[in-house]
């Protein structure tokens, strides 16, 4: 299928693994491939951006991976739009986009798996057992299909991008990962496709997450390098809205993301999870 012919740009959608890989074929290197769940936002196409200004062409995968979901969590209901996702790609320029099912991304008998170990044991891997495996597992399955030079994550997602970094670097992909920066709305809220869920008075609580970080973040600019002062701040900030319910905060080693005790000696990752009503919303900063 293709859309659009009429501004001489042409976005390609495959589905069908043997489609993806004929389109393939077709584009000029590099290829910059951005992955994302779909329902898109202005971070999501921040990403496409920084792919289209750094490559010939551009990819972008759009699948709810069911096998980073947890049995408790939102599989059915993320939100989804494709339509709006293609229309927003073609005008950024993209030339591929692949949706696959979960069929053709997991067929009868499918049994690989890619664990990436220590990184993804902390923080978000330790709420959500599995979710890393299935992050790993697909993004892993999405360099094979599409053989991008380059894939774009968000910071948004810090664990996310320093397991896929990981485990690019040890199973020899041949590719750059590039990281970009997290865009936020006025009050500072992190865009999220999960900020859908969130109901007006929800929608203003949930400006707590990027406020505690920036707290944070001043009190260790006025020279406070103690871990715990920092995580107790965020922690007192969260507790104070009334809807907003604390599930970690964390200030970690960038690097490990190993939790730390005592003083701060080099960089620090600050990061948190926070459920407004049953939403639940992630978000980080890091210490330079
Ligand atoms: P998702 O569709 O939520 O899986 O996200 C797809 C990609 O977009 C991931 O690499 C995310 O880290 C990235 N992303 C999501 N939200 C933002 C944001 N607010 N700013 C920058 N990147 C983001």
């Amino acid at each position: 299928m293709a859309v659009n012919q009429s501004k001489g740009r042409n976005l390609r959608v495959a589905t069908e693994l043997n489609e993806l890989r004929q389109a393939r074929c077709q584009l000029a290197n590099p290829l910059g491939l951005v992955p994302t769940m779909g329902f898109l936002h202005l971070g999501h196409l921040s990403l496409v951006e920084a792919a289209r200004r750094e490559n010939a062409s551009v990819a972008v995968s759009i699948f709810v991976n069911p096998t980073q979901f947890g049995p408790q969590e939102d599989l059915a209901t993320y939100p989804r739009d494709l339509p709006r996702d293609l229309n927003l790609l073609e005008k950024a320029g993209v030339d591929l986009v692949w949706t696959p099912t979960p069929e053709i991304m997991y067929p009868e008998g499918y049994q690989t798996w890619v664990t990436v170990e220590r990184i993804s044991q902390p923080l978000e891997g330790a709420m959500r057992p599995g979710h890393f495996r299935g992050v790993a597992t697909v993004v892993a399955k999405l360099f094979n299909a599409l053989q991008p030079q380059k894939a774009y994550f968000g910071q948004k997602d810090a664990q996310q991008a320093a397991v896929i970094r990981r485990m690019a670097l040890d199973l020899n992909f041949p590719l750059d990962i590039v990281i970009c920066p997290t865009v936020r709305e006025a009050d500072g809220l992190a865009m999220s496709s999960r900020n859908a869920y969130l109901n007006h008075e929800q929608r203003r609580a949930a400006a707590v997450l990027y406020r505690s970080l920036q707290q944070a973040q001043a009190l260790y600019d006025s020279g406070e390098r103690n871990a715990e002062a920092l995580r107790r701040v965020m922690r007192q900030i969260i507790e104070a809205e009334p809807l907003a319910k604390l599930q970690y905060v964390s200030c970690a080693d960038l690097l490990s993301l190993q939790e730390l005790e005592g003083e701060i000696s080099g960089q620090a990752l600050l990061s948190m999870a926070v459920f407004i009503g049953k939403t639940r919303l992630i978000d980080n900063l890091i210490l330079e």
